[in-house]
């Protein structure tokens, strides 16, 4: 028998469940990942969630030979915005799955890419306006032959496995016609149920995460982050009555609080504990929210529940009375350490306040917190688990500069750990922001609700109040900035890959990721002592563990921001991923991104040893700027108040500004006669909300659409007048 069947009857026999049955991970397979090293069972590979492949054909021997193997469409198909691709795929006995925008799902052969189904909920456009950071969604659930998929207006689905085609569906909202919920994080199967959680706290939403029974989609528990109004309704349960005695009498009930999972959950079957990351506040401002400066539980939190009863188990909370968008949703990884010589059952995580946590994951036992990027929030974290706070960062008073930023030092692009090495390795970012107060703050439905604003980065040393500032500010406010910015280090932004020692709390060291690679994605890790990470500038890039070394560089041309997996099929290891930028920096891309040379589009792409070059997407077609309406369209006095509207409203998607200041969005200073003959029935008329541009008649009067359209009026002749000067 050749080696090749050896390796493909040992897969069967590892198999547990039956292979003939797509997606059948088990509650068995699930606890025994390691027995099965071809296979990447959940989002993190096993329950650990440690993104670590134990495949050994790929190393650091070999790797300059791993080459283009094959491509899938994942376009999203909904009007001209191509949406970022934050999935990480699943591989289950030779069939990739994965999640896209909207909350579509793909599966196909994980040998040759040939598509087996495709899924679209036809989600209603308009909910494009709802997420704050892209229509992602950054996983689906395999679990006993189904696929279980989150929808971005929320609703959980059960797929078939082998089909695609629906077994059950449920809506997961509530409040669905006053909050902007959206779900983007990935529903986890623990045990019985499927959980699932929610986004939207920067809208002014309360947090839950809800339990189903896996087979029907009957609702078996909801769990709340943060608690209700006492005066309209007494606490849920025992959580919820310990949570309310940390918010004082006159919190702002109307902004539900936050406190969203949108992130990845895990689930350990040995503890039988769910573990939850729980997001920021709203207001972020906590004098608007919550006067008495308690602790705010549960925000900023991670949490242990049984998922037989959704009861709380044990939480710990990172950040009490959050007040920067700190949030402790980024991905946890489960490991056996031996810490001062004990064996302890940890949970990891390099949450966005700066600080790597090691905890006890039985108990919630704080083990240690140190910084892993420069943080000047707090000090550090005392022998109770509760911070040491500087008072640097607090803008209550006047503005301040904050590190980490709302980017976080750390965000949701996966960390891993290797088994082998010891090291954790993450896609990390040391920035500094500026943060300011509004004076007045009240929920506003339809609207950002943070009450409070921020600056990212890069405001020189030598600020002037003079100076051009990307929002409009009054002078006194930018003699503040200037003032915060120079009391602390650079606020400029340095990406980095980090390698860290969790059991030390110390960097082994860092690659800097320079203009060519920009932001790094979510990270694999592999026993053939390789770390493999994609760029936003459209790389794959595959390092050594231990010491950081680059061994190879695979040129895509789309950038790779989710993280890449590694299984095999009949003897062969393949490396995947999904490309497609996206999320957050959809509005402004990055000088350096794929997305500004080439054509940005959803590609699922495989590679292994002896693969070929990787094809490139077109070239991107510089956009021409129209002849703009005449003159007399606008009057100058409607376009000052227009820009001032354009920057609240607009500016959040449709910030680019011509070839200098690119966006994945329709630029609108350069629109097309057509689209300004419309531009009411747009913008307040709803006509685009199938493609994602929703009405917004709710926040904007016909004067108002006017003052926007004269606004853009104007910047568009600035604009065609450049592009005219410059033709030869
Ligand atoms: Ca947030």
């Amino acid at each position: 028998m050749s080696r090749r069947h050896a390796v493909l009857v040992v897969a069967l026999l590892a198999g547990c469940g039956s292979p003939s049955v797509p997606g059948n991970v088990t509650l068995d397979r699930w606890r025994s990942g390691d027995a099965e090293p071809g296979q990447w069972l959940g989002l993190g590979r096993t329950y650990r969630a440690d993104r670590f492949s134990p495949l050994v054909a790929l190393s650091d021997t070999n790797a300059n030979r791993l080459g283009f193997a094959w491509e899938s469409d994942a376009r999203s198909r909904r009007g001209r915005v191509e949406h970022g691709q934050e999935a990480t795929p699943i591989v289950v006995d030779g069939v990739l799955y994965v999640s896209g925008p909207w909350g579509t799902a793909i599966a196909v052969d994980a040998k040759t890419g040939r598509q087996i189904w495709r899924y679209d909920p036809e989600v209603d456009g308009s909910y494009g306006r709802r997420a704050c950071c892209d229509v992602v969604s950054r996983g689906l659930s395999v679990w006993g032959g189904r696929v279980y998929v989150a929808t971005l207006d929320g609703w959980l689905v059960a797929l078939d496995a082998a089909t695609g085609t629906e077994v059950w569906k449920v809506d997961t909202f509530e409040d669905r016609d006053t909050r902007f919920y959206t779900i983007t994080g990935p529903p986890i199967v623990a045990k019985d149920v499927v959980v699932v959680g929610n986004s939207g706290a920067e809208f002014g939403v309360r947090g839950y995460i809800t339990g189903y029974d896996r087979a029907t989609g009957a609702r078996k528990w909801r769990f709340y982050t943060v608690p209700g109004d006492p005066a309209k309704a007494p606490p849920e349960n025992d959580a919820m009555k310990r949570a309310l005695e940390t918010w004082g009498p006159k919190t702002d009930w109307a902004s539900g609080l936050g406190g969203t999972v949108w992130g990845e959950m895990n689930y350990d079957p040995e503890l039988n504990l769910l573990y939850v990351g729980t997001g920021n506040s709203t207001p972020y401002a906590g004098w608007h929210r919550d006067p008495s400066g308690g602790d705010n539980l549960y925000l900023v939190s991670i949490l242990a529940i049984n998922p037989d009863d959704g009861q709380l188990r044990w939480h710990y909370q990172q950040v009490p009375w959050e007040i920067w968008d700190y949030t402790a949703t980024m991905n946890m990884i489960l490991a056996d350490l031996t810490i001062d010589g004990r064996p302890r059952q940890v949970l990891m995580q390099a949450p966005k306040n700066g600080f790597f946590y090691v905890l006890d994951r039985a108990t919630g036992e704080l083990i240690s917190a140190k910084p892993y990027v420069y943080v000047n929030w707090a000090s550090g974290v005392d022998s109770t688990g509760r911070p040491i706070l500087t008072g640097k960062a607090n803008y209550r008073d006047r503005p301040a500069a904050v590190f980490p930023t709302q980017a976080g030092g750390h965000n949701w692009q996966p960390m891993a750990f290797n088994r082998q090495t010891g090291l954790v390795y993450i896609p990390a970012r040391e920035q500094g922001m500026i943060m300011f107060t509004e004076r007045e703050y009240r929920w506003l439905p339809g609207d950002v609700n943070m009450g409070s604003g921020a600056i990212f980065g890069d405001l020189p040393k030598d600020f002037k109040p003079s100076q051009e500032l990307p929002m409009q500010v009054p002078p006194e406010l930018a003699r503040q900035f200037a003032d915060a910015a120079r009391a602390e280090p650079s606020m400029a932004t340095r990406e980095f890959l980090l390698a860290w020692d969790p059991i030390a709390q110390r960097e082994r060291w860092r690659v800097p990721l320079g203009a060519t690679e920009m932001m790094g994605g979510g990270v694999l890790t592999t026993a053939g002592n390789l770390v493999i990470q994609g760029t936003a500038a459209g790389q794959l890039v595959v390092y050594r563990a231990d010491t950081g070394e680059k061994l190879h560089e695979i040129d895509v041309g789309t950038a790779i921001i989710g993280a890449p997996v590694s299984y095999e099929v009949d003897g062969v290891q393949y490396v995947a991923a999904v490309a497609g930028f996206g999320g957050a920096l959809n509005p402004a891309l990055a000088p350096g991104t794929a997305a500004t040379r080439y054509a940005n589009y959803g590609r699922i792409l495989a590679f292994a040893l002896g693969g070929g070059v990787a094809p490139l997407p077109p070239k991107r077609t510089p956009q021409p700027v129209p002849e703009p309406p005449p003159a007399e369209w606008y009057r100058e006095t409607e376009a000052a108040r227009g820009a001032g509207l354009f920057a609240q409203r607009c500016a959040r998607c449709h910030g680019g500004r011509g070839e200098a200041q690119l966006s994945a969005y329709p630029d609108l200073h350069r629109l097309p006669a057509a689209t300004h003959a419309i531009f009411d029935s747009i913008v307040l008329g709803g006509k685009l909300a199938p493609s994602g541009m929703a009405s917004f008649a709710d926040v904007l009067t016909p004067a108002d659409s006017r003052a926007i359209q004269a606004y853009l009026i104007r910047e568009q002749r600035v604009l065609f007048a450049e592009s005219a000067a410059t033709k030869p």
